[in-house]
C-alpha cells in the first residue's frame, strides 16, 4: 500500500499533469469504486464543467481539489494515475476515467479494485468519513515532540500498531514504521509506556527523517507502485531493514530478523533493537 511518501510523489506529479485542466464528462466504469455519492451518475454528472484547481495530500489520501467541489482518492493497493490522450484505448483495470476538454484523459487505474472515491463540497471533506478522524501530520510543523509524545505515551498498545493508526499520526505504514522503529533502535513490541525520553526524541526525529529522505527519493517502489507519470520510486535502495530478512543490519552486521507483528510481517535487529530498554 502506498504511504505518505509514495501519495506525496504522485500529488506532486499529478498537480504537473492535471492542474488547470477542464473536466468535460467523467466515465465510471467500475461503480464501486465511486462511495459518495452514492449513485456514481450523480458523480459523473457533478464533476462535468469542473476545473482541477489543484491536488492536495491528508495523510495517504490525495485531495483533488476542483472549483467548488473537492474529490477525495485513496489508492489503497494498487490505484494508480496517469494521463492519456482520449483517443488511446484505455488500459486494462481502468475503472474511472476523467476525460478533459484538451483531448486527454486522467484515467484512474486499480488492478485489485480497492480504491475509493469520494466528492465532497469543500471543507466538508474534512468532517466525514474517510478524513475526519485522522491524526497530526508528520511533516507539518505541528508534529513537535511534545504534541507527538502527548498523543502517543498513555496508549497501551504496542509500537508498531500504534504508529500505523492513522488517528493519532498519519501517513505511516508498513515500510516507514520498520524502519523508523529500526533508525531509533526500538523495538516494534514496546509499549509507550517503556520508552525513555532520548527514545521518544529518537523516534521523532527518525520518524520525519525516514519519511523526508523517501519524499526526496519519489517513494519507494515495492510491488506495483508508481507515481503519477508512470516512474519509479528510488527509496527502495535506501530500506534499512524492511525487505532485507537475513541481510546483515547495516549498523552492527547482525542478520535481519522478520516476524509478524499485529499481525503485519516486519523487520527488525534483535540485537540493536532489544525488547527490554538499553538506554
Ligand atoms: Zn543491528
Amino acid at each position: 500500500m502506498p504511504e505518505l511518501p509514495e501519495v506525496e510523489t504522485v500529488r506532486r506529479t499529478l498537480i504537473e499533469l492535471v492542474a488547470g485542466k477542464r473536466i468535460a464528462s467523467v466515465t465510471v466504469k467500475l461503480p464501486r469504486i465511486i462511495q459518495r455519492p452514492a449513485d456514481p451518475q450523480q458523480f459523473a454528472d457533478a464533476l462535468a464543467g469542473r476545473t482541477i484547481q489543484t491536488v492536495e495530500r491528508r495523510g495517504k489520501f490525495l485531495r483533488i481539489v476542483l472549483d467548488g467541489l473537492v474529490l477525495v482518492s485513496h489508492l489503497r493497493m494498487e490505484g494508480r494515475y496517469g494521463v492519456f490522450p482520449s483517443d488511446e484505448p484505455a488500459e486494462l483495470h481502468t475503472h474511472v476515467l476523467f476525460h478533459f476538454d484538451d483531448g486527454t484523459d486522467l484515467r484512474y487505474k486499480d488492478v485489485r479494485q480497492f480504491g475509493t472515491m469520494h466528492l465532497f463540497q469543500p471543507g466538508e471533506e474534512f468532517l466525514l468519513p474517510p478524513l475526519n478522524k485522522l491524526g497530526i501530520e508528520p511533516l507539518e510543523e505541528a508534529f513537535t515532540l511534545k504534541t507527538f509524545r502527548e498523543r502517543l505515551e498513555k496508549r497501551t498498545t504496542k509500537m508498531k500498531p500504534l504508529l500505523l493508526n492513522q488517528e493519532h499520526i498519519v501517513g505511516l505504514g508498513n515500510i516507514y514504521v520498520d524502519e523508523a522503529l529500526f533508525q531509533a533502535r526500538i523495538h516494534p513490541e514496546r509499549t509507550p509506556d517503556s520508552l525513555s525520553s532520548a527514545e521518544w526524541k529518537r523516534l521523532h526525529e527518525s520518524i520525519r527523517a525516514t519519511l523526508e529522505r523517501a519524499v526526496e527519493a519519489g517513494g519507494s517502489s515495492i510491488k506495483s507502485y508508481v507515481n503519477g507519470q508512470g516512474e519509479m520510486g528510488m527509496f527502495q535502495h535506501q530500506l534499512l531493514v524492511y525487505g532485507r530478512k537475513d541481510e546483515p543490519c547495516p549498523s552492527c552486521g547482525k542478520p535481519i530478523h522478520k516476524f509478524v507483528v499485529g499481525g503485519r510481517g516486519t523487520h527488525i535487529c534483535r540485537k540493536c533493537q532489544p525488547l527490554k530498554r538499553s538506554v
